[in-house]
């Protein structure tokens, strides 16, 4: 059993700044992260709107925030949590088992998938969430982006430049991306608006996507930009959740459970940025920590 006196699942931004904030408030801290430190910022080629910097690799953001963490004095950790304890304080990992004082929970969200039928058989060849991890498979040839949102376009944006072809379906009338970011979608991206996806058409390989009203598309790969679900499986019947599934915290970050706060994109809130899940775990460290 370890014992520490802050355990934060996820090494985000949000997780990164509370281990940055709890280390300096003289907590013993441990960060567990299940897949690599930095989050969602990996998934983003350049970073515009974080102060400090006019423009920032999303990838360099992370390993900066975790180089400051960890030279502050928190211990990051790479495992799989498997089951957390409230009354008894305890997580339990693939490898070990924590026992804390607070919590932070800062486990971020996950892409929203289409719901298709035969959409597991392809995601990672020929389905895939992130342009700048998977745009490199699709040199030359046809892609459709499904999507309308911020995300979409700048992926539409990104994979332009790799691909031959790149097409939009976005369900509602008109983009709901800022102009600026659609100011900037290349004239050979071809839109369809007020359209859904409703069939992966495969046999081995993705050849094409159906829309709703008939309509076929050929293609090699789709990539998924319809929003994000949060990481709270965990914490189901066990915390309150909005009915979307984020955690619901008080001004301190505080969750429904006294030791265990919250931060970052898995909190319900409005803004979703790099910059308010830095807040977010600077805020909850502080009352994590505070006697
Ligand atoms: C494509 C894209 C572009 C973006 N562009 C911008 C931008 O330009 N500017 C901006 O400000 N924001 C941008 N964002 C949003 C920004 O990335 C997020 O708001 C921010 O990363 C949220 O930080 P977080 O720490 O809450 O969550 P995340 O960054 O998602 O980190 C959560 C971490 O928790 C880990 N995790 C999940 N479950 C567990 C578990 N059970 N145990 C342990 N670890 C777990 C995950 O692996 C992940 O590393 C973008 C997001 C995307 C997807």
């Amino acid at each position: 059993m370890t014992n520490t006196d802050v355990l934060i699942l996820g090494a985000g931004p949000a997780g990164l700044t509370a281990g940055l904030y709890a280390v300096r408030a003289g907590a013993k801290t441990v960060i567990i992260e299940s897949l690599a430190p930095g989050g969602s910022v990996n998934l983003t080629p350049d970073i515009e709107n974080f102060p400090g910097f006019i423009k920032i690799g999303g990838a360099e953001l992370g390993t900066k925030m975790l180089e400051q963490t960890e030279s502050a004095g928190a211990r990051v950790v790479y495992d799989e949590v498997e089951d957390i304890d409230f009354d008894k304080r305890t997580v339990k990992t693939a490898e070990a088992t924590y026992k804390y004082n607070s919590l932070i929970i800062a486990t971020g969200v996950s892409p929203r998938k289409l719901g298709l039928g035969n959409e597991e058989d392809f995601i990672g060849n020929g389905i895939h969430f992130c342009g700048l991890c998977d745009g490199q498979f699709y040199r030359g040839k046809d892609i459709v982006v499904v999507g309308g949102g911020n995300h979409a376009v700048e992926e539409v944006i990104y994979l332009s430049a790799i691909a031959k072809s790149v097409t939009i379906i976005n369900n509602t009338d008109k983009f709901i991306a800022q102009e600026v970011l659609v100011n900037k979608i290349p004239a050979k991206a071809k839109v369809y608006h007020s359209a859904t996806v409703t069939e992966i058409i495969a046999d081995k390989k993705i050849t094409g996507v159906k829309l709703k009203d008939g309509t076929k598309i050929a293609c090699d790969g789709i990539f998924v930009a319809i929003g994000r679900v949060p990481n709270t499986n965990l914490f189901k019947d066990k915390l309150d959740l909005s009915r979307d599934g984020y955690l619901v915290v008080n001004n301190e970050m505080r969750t429904s459970n006294a030791s265990v706060f919250a931060a970052g994109d898995v909190v319900q809130k409005q803004i979703r940025q790099v910059i308010t899940a830095c807040a977010d775990g600077a805020i909850a460290a502080t009352f994590a920590t505070r006697k």
